[in-house]
């Protein structure tokens, strides 16, 4: 039987690590037979991703800071020259500075309001673009994003305005993108241990806390993410575009605590 991703070519960008969740996503696509090209920001990240790339059998590993527009171009001119098309995107990059994820949102600087909506949700726009000159035949692009973009999660600040952005642009770039094809979703993950989430303060008791109450009373696995990202970039999700997945043992639907952890 044909693998749900034979034949299929992408790009995936924001693997840091084993522990990233762009990983969890390469790794069942891989399974599922695509073939991958993958980004790192700087030469550290870089000696540990390659390895992984070997693993699933990838030999594009190419350097990547968003922040710099003339290395996103280099990625995609290196795709053209060696692929010359593409059928899938997963961008699974954020950053803001440290010491603004924790305290009050309202003491955001603008200088780092900027960088994390640049890093984190404009990126996005600039990369969709030249993905989707690459999807000659039509494709799916992913991005991550977190519930701190509708309710306010104490510490996630600056992020959670970004989130909303970037969720916002995933429905313009479905209706831009659309007619040719390409569809645009968002995979809103619970908290996972990464180093982007060990960033934010008092990370620790959010997780708990989200697993405590969440319906399903666990956290989200590796597993779980792969394969909900794998749907959304597969035909399987053909007829779906601009949505924002969740992907959180369900904690979304919940306005309160369990009652029984109320009881003291
Ligand atoms: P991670 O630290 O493994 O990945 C973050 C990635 O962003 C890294 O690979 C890093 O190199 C990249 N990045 C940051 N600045 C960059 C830049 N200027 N240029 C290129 N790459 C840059 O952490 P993660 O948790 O796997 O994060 C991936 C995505 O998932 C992020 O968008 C994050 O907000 C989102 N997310 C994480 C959680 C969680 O709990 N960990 C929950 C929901 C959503």
């Amino acid at each position: 039987m044909n693998k749900l991703m034979q034949g299929k070519r992408g790009l995936v960008m924001g693997v840091a690590n084993d522990h990233s969740i762009a990983w969890s996503i390469a790794k069942a696509l891989a399974d599922q037979g695509a073939e991958l090209a993958f980004t790192y920001q700087g030469e550290a990240f870089g000696r540990r991703i390659k390895p992984l790339a070997e693993s699933v059998g990838a030999n594009l590993v190419l350097p990547c800071d968003v922040e710099d527009i003339s290395s996103v171009d280099g990625v995609f001119d290196r795709l053209k020259e060696e692929w010359g098309s593409i059928d899938f995107l997963v961008h699974a990059i954020a950053f803001s500075d440290k010491s603004e994820l924790k305290g009050k949102y309202a003491n955001t600087t603008r200088e780092n309001f900027s960088r994390t909506m640049v890093i984190s949700c404009f990126s996005f726009t600039e990369v969709a673009k030249r993905a989707a000159e690459l999807m000659t035949n039509g494709g799916s692009m992913l991005t991550l994003t977190y519930g701190g973009s509708t309710q306010v999660q104490p510490n996630y600040n600056v992020m959670g305005v970004a989130k909303a952005a970037l969720e916002a642009s995933v429905r313009y770039l479905a209706f831009d993108y659309g007619e040719k094809g390409i569809r645009i979703n968002a995979l809103s993950a619970g908290p996972v241990r990464t180093l982007a989430g060990a960033g934010i303060a008092d990370a620790r008791i959010m997780f708990n806390y989200q697993r405590d109450n969440s319906p399903l009373k666990t956290t989200v696995t590796s597993e779980q993410l792969g394969g909900s990202g794998l749907y959304l970039l597969s035909d399987l999700s053909g007829g779906v575009t601009g949505e924002v997945h969740f992907v959180d043992a369900g904690y979304n639907i919940m306005s309160m605590p369990r009652i029984e952890s109320l009881k003291t």
